[in-house]
């Protein structure tokens, strides 16, 4: 990712700064047609929600099939023109359900589509199964869409938002859950800014989380929890700063960004474990409530405590309850009922559960930790190793204390020395210097393979997914140079492969331009897919591997997934080709290719 306003805290409009952010998402091929350098396509999926409801004799209630047609006569969020004269629809082959955001400075587009569910919901009436249909959206569509939008109630945005950070396995794209306390079709309401903001982050910006985009905050999904009806700011997210604020600038805390750390591509968990439930203590609670609570089917209870996590000790009965449950393998994980602040053992009251079996919960959201009991039970493995992973940090959702030192910027000798000479000293100026350096120096550390240091970097706090001025990230170097062991280190260390360089290039089509076959396939087992701009003309570039014999080359397109019959500008394909200039070595190839 190159380094830019967004970033680093340059002023200007909050619209062309958010779109001049260049953490770049790739512009992808659907139904067809081809995006141009300049485009990139968000999917808006549409579950209902106060955003899109209209009054009904009943009170609100959302409408179906009224959203698009809405929008598209609200020229900040479609421009008609551009749509018209770019042939957008006829060119994409896109329906009516489809729209164009007006430009960025840079001339940059997102082409959104929405996607309805039927039916619409009031988000009190989720279930497990709708996020099922969404998990399931989200697979069928993820290669084809640089980002998601999902349209929400805001009820149970919280649960949905904990729900999907699980479902979604080795996320390595955005999605962002928004909707509004009023709907869009009011003259007044915080649906339009905060669809358009959810747009910008999702289209601009690869931060591979399930995030939340609520009046000019994206948070993570899984920290966040609903504390007003009344209020445009209607989510707090009690135990963790904003990933990003959406102020005069757009700021992105990058250090905190949660990522996949893993070469396994994008994949969906669904069937949640639905025998799950919370349990708020109160004073008078009996030890009869709590047991018939804790009764078969029940298999994991969120047990919402005082405080730092504390219950009654001085009721033997209760606390035999809660034993007796453990004993039976019921899961039981402690979260107090403080928006602000962490489980511990410091009162007696507190230990005496965790004498009773019960897990702490930390400072996770009850909504986070219902999905995370629901997702974890719902895997195979045994209790005690589903115990393990609820004490764990699966994606962010609680603050674990490191493991091991993390060396801080200020404990970096190098970034100290360079700050000195320069006459830094402010921990903001510091952070421009790091963020400055980074990307030269993991890229030149890519470039000659060496593994130290890039962990050096990374233990200094550097983002081994920014870009350097050419937006080259380490990721692009390694692939070039076809360091398999590099790559694989990047990948697990968090870097994204849906990086693009100003040449539109992803790394993936930098190791098919150099034939480093492992990497190739090291990318693809990962999820990396090549881009429509990247597809432009593959076929002339075939024909012409062919007719120079180049089987090396051509193998490394077919490793990228990349059809090999495709025809060259004249209409004869590489097999043609290859056969009227008499290489045998690559017609060889390609009888092997179909047998
Ligand atoms: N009841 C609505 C819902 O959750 C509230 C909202 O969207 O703000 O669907």
């Amino acid at each position: 990712m190159a380094i830019d306003g967004a970033q680093t805290g340059k002023k200007g409009s909050l619209l062309s700064r958010a779109l001049s952010s260049t953490e770049p998402a790739p512009a992808l091929e659907i139904g067809g047609g081809c995006t141009t350098m300049s485009e990139v396509r968000v999917l808006v999926i549409n579950t209902g929600g106060t955003i899109g409801m209209v009054p009904q004799s009943e009170g609100l209630a959302p409408e179906a099939n009224k959203l698009a047609g809405a929008l598209k006569k609200m020229p900040v969020l479609h421009d008609v023109a551009y749509a018209n004269e770019t042939q957008l629809y006829s060119r994409l082959k896109l329906g009516k359900d489809t729209l164009v955001l007006p430009a960025s400075k840079q001339n940059k587009r997102i082409i959104y589509t929405i996607l309805e569910l039927h039916p619409l919901l009031d988000s009190s009436n989720m279930t497990p199964a709708e996020w099922d249909k969404i998990a399931r959206h989200l697979k069928i569509n993820y290669e084809k869409y640089d980002g998601f939008v999902i349209l929400h109630g805001t009820d149970t945005m919280a649960y949905t938002a904990s729900a999907l950070s699980f479902m979604c396995e080795n996320l390595g794209k955005t999605i962002v859950l928004t909707g509004s306390q009023v709907p869009i079709y009011e003259l007044r309401n915080d649906g339009r800014a905060n669809l358009l903001g959810a747009l910008l982050f999702a289209g601009q910006f690869v931060i591979p989380e399930v995030c939340l985009y609520f009046c000019n905050k994206l948070y993570r999904g899984n920290r966040v929890t609903k504390v007003d009806a009344e209020s445009f700011n209607a989510f707090c997210s009690p135990n963790l700063p904003p990933l990003a604020n959406a102020e005069v600038d757009i700021t992105v805390d990058w250090e905190t960004v949660w990522r996949a750390k893993t070469t396994k591509r994008f994949a969906i968990h669904t069937n949640m474990n639905c025998h799950v439930g919370l349990l708020r203590i109160f004073p008078g609670i009996t030890a009869a409530a709590v047991k018939a609570f804790l009764q078969s089917p029940m298999e994991g209870v969120v047990l919402e405590t005082y405080g730092s996590g504390n219950a009654p000790n001085n009721c033997p009965d209760l606390l035999d309850e809660l034993k007796k449950a453990t004993d039976r393998n019921v899961v039981i994980l402690n979260c107090t009922q403080c928006l602000h602040g962490s489980v511990t053992s410091v009162y007696a009251t507190g230990k005496n559960l965790m004498d009773a079996g019960v897990i702490s919960g930390a400072d996770m959201t009850p909504e986070a930790a219902l999905a995370k009991l629901s997702y974890v039970l719902s895997k195979p493995g045994s209790l005690d190793k589903k115990r393990k992973k609820l004490e764990e940090s699966l994606r962010g959702e609680r603050t674990n204390s490191p493991i091991g030192t993390q060396i801080s910027l200020k404990d970096s000798k190098f970034i100290q020395k360079i700050a000195q000479s320069l006459l830094i000293s402010c921990k903001e100026e510091l952070g421009a210097v790091k963020d400055a350096l980074t990307p030269p120096l993991a890229c030149a550390a890519a470039k000659s393979g060496d593994l130290d240091a890039v962990k050096a970097l990374r233990n200094m706090g550097g983002n081994l997914s920014f870009g350097d001025y050419d937006g080259r990230t380490p990721l692009h170097v390694a692939s070039c140079e076809g360091h398999l062991e590099m790559v694989q280190h990047l990948l697990k260390s968090g870097a994204t492969m849906y990086a693009k360089d100003r040449f539109g290039a992803t790394p993936l089509l930098n190791a098919i331009k150099f034939r480093h076959h492992s990497v190739i396939c090291l990318l693809r087992t990962a999820g990396a897919h090549l881009s429509s701009q990247e597809l432009v003309n593959v076929g002339t570039e075939l024909c012409s591997l062919a007719f120079n014999g180049d089987v090396d080359g051509l193998r490394a397109w077919h490793l990228a997934g990349v059809d090999l019959n495709q025809p060259g500008y004249d209409g004869n394909t590489p097999f043609k080709v290859a056969e009227a200039a008499g290489h045998v070595e690559v017609k060889e190839f390609f009888s092997q290719l179909t047998t």
